[in-house]
């Protein structure tokens, strides 16, 4: 484990509803599943919200020393257009509408995907399994669970037995609710419906003709349910039983409820010892999502093409607006929230560069192991990464404070303070110092040209030309400051 200050994890538990300490099942080892996409269109930023959201607890994990295997799957079948087990595999339709091989779809939107994530600076999982690559596995598992009784066979499909696996499990225990309820509040299966009872989700499908997505199998030519690849892919990656589950708050009902039931039906373990649900982006007050149409395009924002913003934004704000938020918290998408989002992410970026330039003094008169343990406690507390910022904001104050002599850090000290904010900002939070980047770069080489040009002026005793810029820069954010040494700026 690397050098960390005193570390007691607690993660929010969504079994339990209560925040708990991290107890891994190996030591220094940490096994994570997290929800792919269903990769039949461009992923939106709500999507990307809930990646980001894992990346942070892969990278804290990291950071602090553990060794993680994060596998993040891609689904590319089974994912029907509703959860009832109905409709067409989103992925078939969409081929059907552009005329494309289903695989076609399925590769250009897993590239988009890929890009997309790289440029928010997300990591790459260890293991990113595809479910038509796990049909053997899953076929495997709806053995088990029809000769453990909790299954049954029509017509070539297979669904879970959901009302006799509940009088053995609890079936509602993720998602806090009752079957008694579930079953009072469904309508009554039409004469059509293959399943014993709606409350019974599918396991295998037989395909229809029109169905060209479908496998061999001993019950049919068909498909596998969407729950099922989750376990599959989990179970042979991580095995029976693993540390955490991750995905969308949407997804806890019906599809990790139903991944429980499935791993418990067939090997008599509990799967998942913690469940982390992040939750929703929205825009205009509402869930972003790919079938309202509610939802904003990351190269919108990164190109500024969309009339709701004022200007393009760079992936990394856009990723600061997004970790300035909790995870378990909703987050509400708008122009002025990036906007406000940029001019602090300025702020940090700046005070690093103006932190480089600190020279020690003998004495420290801040403690910083301190603010550093107060920073960890923040991330201990369920990866609280808007308490984080707000401990890096402090250490911004201070950075002013130490520019202007009041006060000091030792050596020692001042190389901790240094190490820390460079660790939480890039490693943890995954932030990138654009500022001292292409557009940063060009941004300061045009201040610093202004700054030629009013020193100019003032020589010249042409106050009107000097007052001029001074102004214009400060009512852009940018701050002179003059001094012995010449004339400084710093973001506001
Ligand atoms: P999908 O491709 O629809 O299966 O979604 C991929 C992931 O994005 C899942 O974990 C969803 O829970 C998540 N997701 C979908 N919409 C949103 C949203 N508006 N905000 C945050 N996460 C979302
Ligand atoms: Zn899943």
């Amino acid at each position: 484990m690397t050098q960390t200050p005193s570390q007691s994890l607690y993660i929010y538990n969504s079994l339990s509803g209560e925040k708990e300490l991290f107890k891994p099942i190996h030591p220094d080892r940490v096994g994570m599943y997290v929800c792919g996409p269903t990769v039949y269109s461009n992923v939106h930023l709500g999507n990307c919200r809930t990646f980001v959201s894992f990346d942070l607890v892969f990278r804290y994990f990291k950071h602090l020393g553990y060794k993680v295997r994060y596998v993040r799957n891609i689904t590319d079948a089974g994912h029907l257009e509703n959860d009832a087990d109905e409709g067409e595999d989103r992925i078939a339709k969409k081929a059907r509408l552009e005329s494309l091989e289903p695989m076609e779809i399925v590769q250009r939107y897993t590239v988009d995907f890929h890009e997309t994530l790289a440029k928010f600076n997300n990591l790459p999982p260890s293991i990113e399994p595809t479910a038509t690559g796990h049909i053997i596995e899953q076929i495997e598992i709806i053995k088990k669970i029809i000769d453990a009784g909790f299954a049954y066979e029509v017509n070539g499909s297979v669904y879970f037995d959901v009302l006799r696996f509940n009088q053995s499990h609890d079936y509602g225990k993720l998602s806090g609710r009752q079957l008694e309820d579930m079953i009072a509040n469904s309508r009554e299966l039409t004469g059509q419906s293959e399943k014993k009872n709606p409350q019974d989700f599918a396991l295998w499908k037989k395909a229809e003709p029109k169905h060209i997505m479908r496998w061999p199998s001993p019950w049919s030519l068909g498909f596998p349910g969407w729950h099922l690849e989750c376990t599959a892919m989990s179970t042979k990656y991580l095995g029976q039983q693993f540390d955490i589950h991750g995905g969308g708050m949407d997804l806890k009902f019906p599809h990790h409820e139903c991944e429980i039931a499935q791993s418990e039906a067939s090997t008599g373990q509990n799967p998942v010892n913690y469940w982390m649900h992040a939750n929703m982006l929205t825009l205009n007050g509402k869930k972003m999502a790919k079938s309202t149409g509610n939802n904003i395009l990351p190269n919108e924002i990164f190109s500024g093409n969309n009339a709701i913003l004022s200007k393009s934004f760079h992936p990394t704000v856009v990723r600061f607006f997004m970790l300035m938020a909790h995870y378990r918290s909703v987050l509400d998408f708008s122009n002025d929230a990036l906007v406000a989002a940029e001019k602090g992410f300025m702020r940090l970026m700046a005070a690093c560069q103006m932190l480089s330039k600190i020279d020690s003094k003998e004495t420290s008169s801040w403690d910083v192991a301190a603010w550093r343990q107060a920073s960890y406690d923040a991330m201990n507390d369920d990866f609280n990464s808007p308490i984080l910022i707000a401990q890096l904001f402090e250490a911004v104050k201070y950075i002013h404070r130490l520019a202007d002599g009041t006060e000091s850090l030792n050596a020692d000290d001042l190389q901790l303070l240094k190490e820390s904010l460079h660790a939480f900002l890039f490693d943890v939070l995954g932030l990138e110092n654009v500022v001292q980047t292409d557009s940063g770069n060009k941004l300061a080489k045009t201040v610093e040209l202004l700054i030629a040009i009013r020193n100019e002026a003032r020589t010249n005793r042409d106050f009107t030309t000097s007052d001029r810029i001074r102004d214009a820069l400060k009512d852009n954010g940018i701050i002179l400051k003059d001094g012995k040494e010449g004339t400084e700026y710093v973001l506001e």
